[in-house]
């Protein structure tokens, strides 16, 4: 019998597996899936040789998250490739916004607003460890962090609750005199899946916002498969096991095992455990919310962006104006489909020629949907590009789609396509998945979830499953060592 057993795959699953086997503890994981990866999975989707990233696709959270930084992705192996531009935001009439690497080139763009930019971004990127620190953080102070590393300056807080206020608040045009650097800021907010000018909204823009200007917004060569098969290569050279193909029905298989972390949905842990009434009432008061249908493109060529600059971009924002994205969310908010839908698109070929055959690329796209949507959103998103990118449809081989009522089918954490494990509103940030000191512990001794569904949150970072292992091993196991010492000797660069 192991020691601990961890439920899923995912990023964070293998995150606490990883930290678990490295304290010398015996890990098994199981897995429903067949391959391991979760929400980090690449496959051929279309046609052979197009590897397509089926989940996440830029990773601006893995090279920035204190876990990702003590393990190394590149002492594992993993070509993490930087493209000059973060994300690019086009417009109607050729025009687009550019969010380069470089703050100053961003600024020297963004004309009239460029120093607007640099006062609401450069204050935050001086400090981006302090940032992540804090935006990472199991929101729950004072941190209990020998180490310093997890620990963020105090200035750090004013300085991101000022620019919080500002950006969830009719206040959010004040600063701004022209329509592009507010479209290109309101393309990051809408990855929240929520309304744009939201304090969850406003969260994901600062953090993701200042990481572009940071380590950039990279992608793995090959995929982000790679990232998840580092973790699952460390786990094994460690002594774990991973069973795949494997869906745990019922937590008592496991009444022997001293820890077991669930790298899995609230919903899936009703399914498969009996809860004392009071937390499971909690739970079912935890909200899925706005989803994803996920549309994958096999092209014969790079997409003909009308706007310069573009296409050095590896994410790509296309929905228009402010008022566009705004109008977009809002539908998805009330459940309904947006007329004119925000597409999120990924364009790895710029950096990775290896993702497709020679000359050719796989271009990665999702748009939000109501939770449980049937829609088939391919001509949507098709005609979305097309508008900013007229000759794309021409260059079309093949496509694959996964509704967001199919998405469950692929990974039983995303309830009715919601990619963020539960819905990312201000009072699910901070009690996620119920209002609870602890929130990886639950009232079944020796259980953890560990999923995105537990703070911080979604996005391939690992926190979530550096914390509950953290707790699993203080509490069941008596290990005190900071687990990120754990990981390498070295982890504080
Ligand atoms: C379309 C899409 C796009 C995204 N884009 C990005 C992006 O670009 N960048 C980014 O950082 N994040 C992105 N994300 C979010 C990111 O993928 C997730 O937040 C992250 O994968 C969460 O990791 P996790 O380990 O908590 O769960 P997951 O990665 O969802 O893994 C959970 C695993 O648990 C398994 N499982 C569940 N129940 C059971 C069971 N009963 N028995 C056995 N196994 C079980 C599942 O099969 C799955 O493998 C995206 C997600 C989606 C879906």
């Amino acid at each position: 019998m192991a020691d601990a057993v961890v439920v899923g795959s995912g990023p964070n699953g293998l995150a606490a597996a990883v930290i678990l086997a490295r304290a010398g503890l015996d890990v098994e994981v199981y897995e429903a899936a067949d391959t391991v990866g979760g929400g980090c999975r690449t496959g051929e989707v279309t046609l052979p040789g197009f590897h397509h990233d089926l989940c996440a696709g830029a990773h601006p959270m893995a090279v920035a998250s204190p876990f990702f930084r003590a393990f190394d992705l590149k002492a594992h192996g993993v070509e993490l490739l930087t493209p000059q531009v973060s994300y690019a935001h086009p417009l109607d009439g050729g025009r687009a916004g550019l969010a380069w690497r470089d703050l100053g080139q961003t600024v020297d763009g963004l004309g009239r607003d460029g120093r607007a930019w640099n006062r609401l971004f450069g204050p935050l990127v001086r400090k981006w460890e302090d940032l992540v620190a804090l935006i990472m953080s199991d929101l729950r102070p004072p941190p209990i962090d020998p180490t310093g590393v997890l620990r963020a300056d105090p200035g750090i807080e004013l300085r991101l609750l000022r620019r919080l206020i500002e950006q969830s608040t009719p206040l959010w045009d004040m600063r701004f005199r022209e329509d592009v650097a507010p479209a290109l800021l309101t393309g990051v907010a809408a990855h929240a899946i929520r309304p744009p000018r939201s304090i969850p909204g406003a969260g994901v823009s600062l953090l993701l916002g200042t990481l572009a200007h940071v380590r950039g917004w990279p992608v793995p060569r090959g995929g982000s498969q790679a990232i998840v098969d580092a973790l699952a290569d460390d786990l094994k050279t460690h002594g774990g096991r991973i069973f795949t193909g494997h869906r745990v029905d019922s937590l008592d298989d496991f009444a022997d095992v001293r820890a077991v972390l669930l790298d899995i949905a609230p919903a899936e842990l009703q399914r498969i455990a009996t809860l004392p009434a009071r937390y499971n009432f909690a739970l079912n008061r935890f909200r899925y919310g706005g989803a994803a249908c996920k549309v994958d493109f096999a092209l014969s060529g790079p997409v003909p962006w009308q706007a310069h600059g573009v296409d050095r971009a590896g994410t790509v924002h296309v929905i228009g104006s402010r008022a566009e994205a705004v109008a977009a969310e809002k539908a998805v908010a009330a459940g309904r489909l947006a007329d004119s839908p925000y597409v999120l698109a990924i364009q790895p070929g710029v950096v990775d020629p290896t993702r497709a055959p020679a000359g050719k690329h796989t271009f990665y796209t999702y748009t939000h949907v109501p939770n449980g949507s049937t829609e088939d959103m391919t001509e949507a998103v098709t005609a979305q590009i097309e508008r900013f990118a007229p000759g794309f449809r021409d260059l079309i081989l093949a496509t694959h789609v996964r509704t967001a009522a199919t998405m469950p089918a692929h990974n039983p954490n995303y309830i009715g396509g919601d990619i963020s494990a539960g819905e990312v509103t201000a009072r699910q940030t901070v009690f996620r998945p119920v209002p609870r000191w602890n929130p990886y512990a639950t009232p079944l001794s020796g259980v953890y979830l560990c999923s995105a569904a537990t703070p911080p949150g979604p996005g391939v970072h690992g926190m979530n499953g550096y914390y509950a292992a953290r707790h699993a091993l203080r509490k069941e196991f008596g290990v005190l060592t900071e687990p990120l010492e754990l990981l390498t000797d070295h982890w504080r660069i």
